[in-house]
């Protein structure tokens, strides 16, 4: 069934459990987190770049990510992850996404609430959940640890941000960074602790890939509603690709050439799901 972001999110910090969030971007890696996610009845989220959706792929991904998620076994919503601008989040809400994420993370704070309070206004009245980010997650392979820090969430700011924009969830840095990272990421769970005392709006980390397990679970106790998870989806696409083109001949089936891949996505989905503790909460 087709879910907002609000609503799938709406348990999590209470019963201590986070909704992991997969960029897509075809019928595989799509068809590999939803199946993933009704097997192991566990709610799921699924995301869109816009970045990824140049080669032409939004108008055949879209009607089948709607019609998918609104037959589904489980909550599915069906989220714009980073939007840059407001004319990119208002193209996504008319297409029939019911969640949208602004990321105004590297501008002053001040144009991120005015920016943010904008799309939450025309997206409320239309039914349509908002994710905004506030400190900045930067990129793993070309941010420094101290760059990393430097972007940290300031817990002054959180009150101000959430009750002005009325977002319903907000992405927060505390160490993650997206992609591979140069050295081991730390995180400020004393940060995010701070962060979930001041406000009840759902917690989202971004960068969860190649993060370790244990640092993941603890900030998930701590108050983590979201994890978004893209390289490690990529990458284990890239592996069961290649152990196909090793293992098959030229002339394979389609089904044979896909089989690794599904399977090792699958997998991926199935040991996220479990990292969050979202299984069985469908
Ligand atoms: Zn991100």
């Amino acid at each position: 069934m087709f879910a907002t972001l609000k609503e799938i999110l709406s348990d999590t910090r209470k019963k201590k459990y986070a909704v992991p969030a997969f960029d897509v971007n075809n019928l595989e890696t799509f068809k590999a987190v939803v199946e993933a996610a009704e097997g192991e009845k566990s709610p799921v989220i699924v995301m869109v770049l816009d970045q990824d959706m140049k080669s032409g792929n939004l108008r055949y991904i879209v009607p089948m990510m709607k019609e998918v998620a609104a037959n589904s076994r489980v909550p599915v919503c069906i989220h714009l992850d980073h939007g840059a601008d407001i004319q990119t989040v208002a193209r996504y809400i008319s297409l029939g996404f019911n969640s949208v994420m602004l990321d105004a993370s590297t501008q002053p704070l001040a144009d991120n609430i005015r920016l943010t309070s904008r799309v939450v206004e025309f997206a409320h009245a239309a039914g349509i959940s908002v994710e905004a980010e506030l400190g900045h997650v930067g990129v793993g392979l070309s941010d420094s640890a101290e760059d990393i820090k430097s972007f940290f969430t300031a817990p002054s700011e959180v009150e101000e941000f959430v009750a002005k924009t009325g977002v319903d969830a907000l992405a927060v840095a505390i160490g993650t960074a997206h992609g591979p990272y140069k050295g081991q990421p730390r995180l400020d769970i004393d940060r995010l602790k701070d962060i979930v005392k001041i406000t009840e709006t759902p917690l989202v980390l971004h960068g969860g890939s190649l993060t370790p397990d244990d640092q993941v679970k603890e900030a998930i106790v701590a108050g983590i509603s979201k994890l978004n998870i893209a390289t490690e989806l990529r990458m284990a696409l890239y592996k069961g690709l290649k152990a196909a083109v090793s293992e098959l001949p030229e002339h394979a089936s389609l089904h044979e050439i896909y089989e690794k891949p599904m399977e090792m996505m699958k997998q991926l989905v199935r040991e996220k799901i479990h990292l969050c503790g979202s299984q069985n909460r469908a």
